[in-house]
This record gives structure tokens, C-alpha cells and sequence, in this order.
């Protein structure tokens, strides 16, 4: 008549399959464990934001707080009895529920998916390799409708470890950037102020990093503050949305049938690849000073919001990998210590469809040009002015190319670390040798 609900992705009361099987049991305890191998991981935005997710879920429940490894603290709560979770998917956290769940009785309801990774599986019973006929068999799979949530669902309190408390509210004053609003109320007011106003001119918008076209959802969606099935039930199915959500569900899949992929090629075509360890040029990328304004703006937006646009992740991703010749688990490694969504599975096989070593049919040779692909998706300037402050003395597009204005590095502009015609080249050679 008592178990244990163990918060982890799925931070969040409405629409909780986990939670919602814990309470048909009786009373529950609401548990969440601060893990030091996630935690430390994690650079001081992501660990405010999600300090600041479990602080506000604490406002709605009384929710049970504390510090330690999970193999040996979930056990020690349980004190026997069942622990409810959402099932996890990454490799670590495979991992870990596995070691734990020999020592506790497990029980897994639903997943930080509309689909859990694994069930979308082709004729012969295999999973997809690309994304398009994934996103066909994943609507045609379907998934529950949400579930509702009692009004008062019987949480007890438990006794909280003060340390975790205190190290929580700590992260969250310290954090080093603006933090959207904590909280799945707040989760859904940012939902239906896209849902009623974005969602139309979505497809046309996306793209556009000097708009607010996309949703921001996906600091919420990483850490299950919303369901991707609650917002599934929301809106059209066949939208350009729905199918960005699928993208989501792909990479889950691919990284739950080759957990190796995490941070090795999934493909091993590029194996032979020759790749550099350019530090001073990193650490220009890293910082926003390369000298091309979009990578620049991109990079800089990431360091201060721990977001950044997707267009521009592209393009940055690709300027590390093929104008500097670096292999994508360094870049990738920078993103996770810093994106709020930071994310294994979306972010590492975002990088290797970049870097031509993931699923996408997507050719190693496509390179993108930081120069034309900044004026052809920030067509005024707008965003690299917003992130640039050196160029917003240049009007209009000519802030994409400082170098054909006179005043152009007035203000201290770094400049270009590298040409990109040559590198695209010297890309596209080590791409004939590794093909052999
Ligand atoms: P919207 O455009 O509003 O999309 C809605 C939701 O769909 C997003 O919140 C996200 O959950 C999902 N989505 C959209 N595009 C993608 C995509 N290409 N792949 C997977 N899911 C997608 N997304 C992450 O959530 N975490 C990451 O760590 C991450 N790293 C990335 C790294 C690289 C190099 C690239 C190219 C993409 C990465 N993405 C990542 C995907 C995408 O950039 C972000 O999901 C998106 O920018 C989030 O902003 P939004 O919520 O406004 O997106």
C-alpha cells in the first residue's frame, strides 16, 4: 500500500504514467536522488536549470530530496518496497536502473518518449536507419492518449538531506545565465503561447535564428518538465512540429540499438578520417571569436543563454568539424556542458549527422559556408548584431562580411581564423582518403 516514485527525466505531475501507477499502489513517496556522476558532469547552467526543475516540482509535491549515488540511496528509501520510475534510455542511465534494479523491484511505466526507443521496428523486426521511414512507422505505432492526474495525489513527505537541498538552491543563485521560468506550470504557458501564436508560421519560421519562430521547449522537454505525448495530443500530427518531435524519437531510438554511438562513430566509413586538435583555433570557436559573425553570434548566444538556434548549430557544428578539421565528440562534449537541453542522444547524433558519421544519408561532402548560410537565414543582421557587439556598427547584411567595409573592425573584430575555401578543400581531401 506504499511504494516509491524516483523522480528522474519525467519532472513533472501531469500526464505522469510512472507517478500515476506509484499512487494506484497507495501512498507514495515522492523521491529525487541528486546523482554526483550526472551532477558533475554537468556545467553550472545545466545544473541550475535543472536544480531549479526539481525545486518548483518540490513546490507542487511534497517531494523527498537526496545526494548520493542512486544505487545505494534508492534501496536504502525503498526500505523494501517498490520503486516506480519512467523508463530510462541513455546509456548510463541503462546502466545504473540495471544495477539497481538487483537490489530493489523496479518498475518502469512509460518513457521520456511518445514512443519508447526500441518499439518503432520495420517488417523484418529491425530498427530504422533513417529518419523518414522512422517518422512514418512512429505515427503509424501511435502512442496513449495523456493520462489525468488526481487533484490531490497522496504524497507523504519524507525526511530530505539538507546537503542536496542546500546544493540545489545554490546552483540556482549561482547561475551563470538568465534561466527560462522553472516549472511545468510554466512549461505550459510557454507551450500554449507557441501552440496559439508560432505554431502556424512555424515551418516558414524555424529556420530564422534572428526570429523567436521556434517554441524553446527543449530545456522542458529534456528534463520531462512536459511529455512530448501532451503536446502530441495538442496539435496536428502531421505538422513540420510533430515531425522536429519525431527527430527527437529517432535519435532516442538509434542511441537505444547502438549505445556505442554515444561518442563513436555510428558509421564506420569515416573511420580512416584524419582529424586536428587545433587548440588556439577551439578555443575561438569555444569563445565566439573565430571571425565569421554567425559562428561567432551562435557560439556567444550559447555561452550566455545555453541555448542556441538550431540553424545555427548546424552551422557552427560544421565549422568546428570541417573548416577545423576537429572530431564532433569535442564539439559535442562543449554543447553538453553547456546547452540547457543538452541532451546525449539528440545532441551527439545531431553532431555526427553534421559531421557525416551518423544516420542521415546526409553526404560527408556537404560543407556548409558560414558566410552565405548567415545571410541567407539572418538576412538583416539582426542576430549577429544581437550577439556581436564589435559589429553593430555595420547596417544590414554587411555585418556578415566586416572584411568589405572599411570600418568593418573598428571595434576589434577578430579576424577570420581560418579560409574557408581552403579548408573546404583540405575537408573534402581527407574525405577522398578516408573513402581510400
Ligand atoms: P523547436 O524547433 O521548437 O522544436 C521542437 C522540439 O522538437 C524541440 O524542443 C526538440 O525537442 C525537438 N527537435 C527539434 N529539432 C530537433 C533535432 N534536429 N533533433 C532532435 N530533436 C529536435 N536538441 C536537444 O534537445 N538537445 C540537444 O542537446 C541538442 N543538440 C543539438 C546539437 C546539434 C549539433 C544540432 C544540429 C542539433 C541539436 N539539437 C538538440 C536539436 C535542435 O537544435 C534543438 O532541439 C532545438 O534547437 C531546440 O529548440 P526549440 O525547442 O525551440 O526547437
Amino acid at each position: 500500500d506504499s511504494s516509491v516514485m524516483w523522480f528522474r527525466r519525467d519532472l513533472r505531475v501531469r500526464d505522469n504514467p510512472a507517478l500515476l501507477a506509484a499512487l494506484d499502489e497507495g501512498t507514495v513517496t515522492a523521491l529525487f536522488v541528486v546523482d554526483p556522476a550526472i551532477w558533475s558532469r554537468a556545467g553550472a547552467a545545466r545544473q541550475a536549470w535543472l536544480a531549479a526543475n526539481v525545486l518548483a516540482l518540490a513546490e507542487r509535491i511534497p517531494l523527498t530530496v537526496h545526494h548520493g549515488d542512486p544505487r545505494d540511496v534508492v534501496p536504502r528509501v525503498a526500505d523494501g518496497r517498490r520503486v516506480h520510475v519512467s523508463a530510462e534510455t541513455t546509456p548510463y542511465g541503462r546502466r545504473r536502473d540495471a544495477a539497481i534494479g538487483d537490489r530493489v523491484e523496479l518498475v518502469a511505466t512509460g518513457s521520456p518518449y511518445a514512443v519508447g526507443p526500441g518499439l518503432v521496428r520495420n517488417g523484418s523486426g529491425d530498427p530504422y536507419q533513417v529518419f523518414t521511414a522512422f517518422a512514418r512507422a512512429w505515427r503509424e505505432h501511435g502512442w496513449p492518449e495523456p493520462a489525468h492526474t488526481p487533484r490531490s495525489p497522496a504524497i507523504e513527505q519524507g525526511d530530505s538531506h539538507e546537503r542536496a537541498l542546500d546544493m540545489l538552491e545554490k546552483a540556482v543563485a549561482d547561475a551563470p545565465v538568465d534561466l527560462p521560468a522553472a516549472g511545468e506550470d510554466a512549461a505550459w504557458r510557454r507551450w500554449r503561447s507557441f501552440r496559439d501564436d508560432g505554431l502556424r508560421d512555424y515551418p516558414r519560421e524555424r529556420d530564422r535564428p534572428d526570429h523567436d519562430g521556434t517554441s524553446r521547449l527543449s530545456p522542458y522537454l529534456h528534463l520531462g518538465v512536459l511529455h512530448p505525448r501532451s503536446l502530441l495530443a495538442d496539435m496536428d500530427t502531421s505538422s513540420t512540429y510533430a515531425n522536429e518531435i519525431a527527430w527527437r524519437e529517432f535519435y532516442a531510438d538509434v542511441l537505444w540499438h547502438t549505445p556505442e554511438s554515444a561518442w563513436e562513430d555510428l558509421k564506420p566509413a569515416l573511420e580512416g578520417m584524419a582529424y586536428d586538435d587545433p587548440e588556439d583555433a577551439i578555443e575561438a570557436w569555444r569563445t565566439g571569436t573565430t571571425g565569421f559573425p554567425i559562428v561567432d553570434a551562435g557560439m556567444r548566444q550559447l555561452l550566455h543563454t545555453g541555448w542556441m538556434h538550431n540553424r545555427v548549430r548546424m552551422i557552427t557544428a560544421s565549422f568546428l568539424t570541417k573548416d577545423l578539421h576537429v572530431w564532433w565528440p569535442v564539439g559535442a562534449r562543449h554543447f553538453l556542458d553547456l546547452l540547457l537541453d543538452g541532451d546525449v542522444a539528440s545532441n551527439n547524433h545531431g553532431w555526427q549527422w553534421v559531421a557525416g558519421t551518423g544516420t542521415d544519408a546526409s553526404p560527408y561532402f556537404r560543407v556548409f559556408n558560414p558566410v552565405t548560410q548567415g545571410l541567407k537565414f539572418d538576412p538583416q543582421g539582426d542576430y549577429v548584431r544581437r550577439w556581436v557587439p564589435e559589429l553593430d556598427h555595420l547596417p544590414g547584411k554587411s555585418a556578415h562580411e566586416p572584411w568589405k567595409s572599411d570600418v568593418g573592425y573598428e571595434q576589434d573584430y577578430p579576424l577570420r581564423i581560418v579560409d574557408h575555401a581552403d579548408e573546404r578543400r583540405e575537408a573534402l581531401d581527407r574525405y577522398q582518403a578516408a573513402r581510400g
